[in-house]
């Protein structure tokens, strides 16, 4: 059977939440081998193994942490996926992931596709979007073994218990620490990361200003949601460029995405497309986002969200 690898990438010390859903993408080609820098918590394995992860490298660095040296962190890591003979190399499509897994294609001269949508290890072909969401690639990787960020929530984690076996892989290649990682500071709303929101709500040009912010933060609290921006919204100055939502922002592919005075410009639509469940807030009866839209509400968002956060907390 053949041996799928998966970048198992650590956030805030825990196993990043959209980890086992590539993981459940992983399963679908054959066993999972997870690949964790420098060490794994013991809570992590077992939520590896409830997920079917049947064994882990831990890819150490001779005395130095690898997770702060993104360059020989590529290159050690490239190193493991080459001994331990897997077909392919997946994780998620974070900026972390993208640059680890990058660099590690890189350095494996392998075939590299970031942001998939879709897998298929019969034929060895992804897919991925293309012109703001308007197209799907589909892309055939004929090298072995090739790398493939998923952008998160793509996948479902498939629950499949099993035991799974710590290995060591030590690096012995070259330590360069052209870029060392200092210290890690959340930027935007300070909350909730995007691209691993259950839930996103979002405000767009009407919000009118930074403070307005609030009442999408009142309602955000009371469904652990994160905070997204329009470009429009950006652009004025109401919300930091990364919180922007869109072709020129991020993708986001949450279970729920509420848009709140939102047009549905097509370069905003390719950031959240992938939703699961779009609710559209928007005065104007005929606004596009309508069209791409699960749930309409036709009203002002300064009336319809503290009225939607006032029944959410009812229900709580
Ligand atoms: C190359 C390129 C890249 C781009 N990248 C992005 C991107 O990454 N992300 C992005 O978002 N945009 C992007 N844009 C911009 C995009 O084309 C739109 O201009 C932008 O998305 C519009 O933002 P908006 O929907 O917030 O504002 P608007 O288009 O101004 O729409 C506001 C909507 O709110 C409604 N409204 C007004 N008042 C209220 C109220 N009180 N309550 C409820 N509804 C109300 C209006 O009816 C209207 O439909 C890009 C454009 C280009 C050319």
């Amino acid at each position: 059977m053949s041996k799928i690898g998966v970048f198992i990438e650590i956030v805030d010390q825990a196993l990043g939440k959209s980890v086992p859903g590539v993981v459940g993408a992983a399963c679908r080609g054959g066993d999972v081998v997870g690949f964790v820098l420098d060490d794994l918590a013991d809570k992590d394995r077992e939520l590896l193994e409830e997920y079917g992860v049947t064994e882990v490298v831990v890819v150490g660095g001779r005395e130095v942490a690898l997770s702060e040296l993104p360059v020989s962190a590529g290159l050690a890591l490239a190193d493991a996926v080459k001994a331990s003979g897997v077909k392919a190399l997946l994780g998620v499509s974070s900026s972390t992931g993208n640059d680890l897994l990058t660099r590690a294609a890189l350095s494996l001269q392998a075939p590299l596709v970031l942001d998939c949508t879709g897998i298929d290890f019969n034929t060895n072909c992804v897919r991925k979007s293309h012109f703001s969401g308007k197209a799907t690639a589909t892309l055939q990787l004929t090298a072995a073994p090739f790398v493939c960020g998923i952008r998160p929530n793509s996948f479902d984690p498939v629950p499949e218990k099993v035991a799974c076996t710590i290995t060591k892989f030590e690096y012995a290649g070259p330590i360069d620490d052209a870029i060392t990682v200092t210290g890690v500071e959340k930027s935007g709303s300070g909350r909730k990361d995007l691209a691993e929101a259950d839930i996103i709500i979002t405000g767009g040009r009407p919000i009118g200003s930074s403070e307005n912010f609030k009442i999408l933060e009142e309602c955000a609290d009371t469904i652990d949601a994160a905070i997204g921006a329009s470009r429009a919204a950006v652009d004025a100055g109401y919300a930091p460029h990364s919180m922007q939502v869109g072709l020129t922002g991020k993708i986001v592919s949450p279970k729920l995405y509420i848009g709140c005075g939102l047009s549905g410009s097509v370069q905003h639509f390719a950031g959240m497309k992938s939703s699961k469940l779009i609710v559209g807030i928007n005065t104007d009866k005929d606004a596009p986002i309508f069209s791409k839209s699960d749930y309409g509400i036709i009203g002002d968002l300064f009336e319809v969200v503290p009225l939607l956060t006032r029944q959410l907390q009812k229900r709580r």
